[in-house]
């Protein structure tokens, strides 16, 4: 299992300094790499490789200007672009907005670089030409590569860390999630998780003031910094949230059913809210799927097909406008919280698709007896029409 895991670091001024320094040298680096390439292209048709570039950087190494750093590290640069180049062509392959590298500006450039199996002394890393960096503990595992970033706010330090899945936990009582319409999830058990409303109102009066700001003055400038500050504390307070909440869930369960959102549909929706809600909702399933792997269970996406509509106790299908609050089913009369309702058909689904085994209080808490037989017989012939529906949309 490869985890990422980041850090805040502590870094003196004269490593930031230092840092800045560097940085400036990897956006030029990018910059001259992606001339080269370009270059390459137009004269031969052909494109270079990596290793051709590395080729390139080692002769401008003679310059103590370069050679001040490592190598490896300095290579950074030229990884990136690579992998920005081999992106670019999968998505022309794939037939999607290509989106061709682009050369960096000053103040929009490179703003992280990767070490290369890192060598640490204590909670410290020395980096040749730059210092060192500090930091809170070195995470559990084998640090395959640690990167630097350098933001609005701070300096962090990710490790990209190997580690054993040693955890011997069976999976146990799983649940369903549902994305409410207010940033909050609900669970099949009733369990409402408030995402915690995250204050953006300075954010947005930021925006405005820039977009005000003259063009290429300095002033815009300073807002710019201003609006990537705020910006990047509202994503730390949402990322802090994210956390709280998973961990939540996972006290008690590490089997969950959560719906497939569609990304396509996201980008073609025009509701900023809701755009915005959706993309902490992938952030929140992916937080869930590393949390519940390390604990022995897993995350399920089903189909968020006819979730809101269908009785999660007889399967009755009737129309539900966004209005209506509850869900009173005119099959069998159940009347249930609307969300509760579609956290619960989500669960179903669940059980179908994984197969998990079903625990006496587990099995779709408040349905009769006799549906959650129902749904443990389904569940173990691995039949039926939802199932193959359903399965296209594991991954
Ligand atoms: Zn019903």
């Amino acid at each position: 299992m490869i985890r990422t895991i980041t850090q805040t670091a502590k870094v003196g001024k004269p490593v930031h300094i230092r840092l800045d320094a560097f940085l400036r040298q990897q956006t030029e680096l990018w910059n001259v790499a992606l001339q080269e390439r370009q270059d390459c292209y137009k004269k031969t048709g052909r494109s270079i490789s990596y290793y051709e570039q590395q080729k390139s950087l080692t002769k401008i190494r003679k310059d103590p200007e370069f050679s001040q750093y490592h190598a490896q590290t300095q290579r950074s640069a030229l990884r990136r672009i690579d992998e920005a180049f081999q992106a670019f062509f999968r998505r022309v392959k794939a037939g999607e907005k290509p989106g061709y590298p682009r050369l960096k500006s000053r103040h929009r450039g490179v703003h992280s670089f990767d070490v290369p199996d890192p060598r640490f002394n204590g909670n410290s890393i020395r980096i040749k030409g730059i210092g060192t960096i500090r930091f809170k503990e070195l995470p559990e595992g084998k640090t395959t590569m640690v990167r630097i970033i350098k933001s609005a706010l701070r300096v962090s330090i990710q490790f990209v860390v190997k580690k054993e899945n040693t955890c011997t936990r069976k999976p146990h009582e799983p649940i369903g999630v549902d994305l409410g319409l207010k940033d909050r999830a609900i669970l099949s058990s009733g369990m409402t998780l408030d995402a915690g409303r995250i204050d953006r109102r300075t954010l947005k009066r930021l925006q405005r003031k820039l977009s005000r700001a003259e063009k290429g003055s300095n002033s815009r400038r300073k807002k710019v910094m201003a609006l990537r500050r705020e910006w990047e504390r509202v994503r730390i307070i949402e990322h802090d949230e994210l956390h709280r909440a998973t961990s939540e869930i996972m006290k008690s369960h590490n089997c969950i059913a959560v719906e497939n959102l569609q990304i396509d549909n996201m980008v073609k929706n025009h509701n900023l809210a809701r755009a915005i809600m959706e993309q902490q909702w992938g952030k929140f399933v992916d937080m869930l799927a590393y949390k519940a792997e390390s604990a022995g269970g897993e995350v399920v996406r089903v189909a968020p097909h006819n979730t809101s509509t269908d009785c999660s106790v007889c399967g009755h299908r009737q129309k539900m406008p966004l209005h209506k609050r509850r869900f009173d089913c005119g099959g069998c009369g159940v009347s249930l919280d609307r969300d509760v309702n579609a956290s619960r058909n989500i669960l179903k689904q669940g059980y179908l698709l994984a197969g998990w085994e079903m625990g006496q209080e587990s099995a779709l808490p408040g349905a009769p007896e006799n549906v959650r037989k129902d749904v443990m017989v389904n569940a173990g012939g691995n039949s039926g029409k939802t199932g193959q529906d359903a399965e296209q949309y594991v991954t």
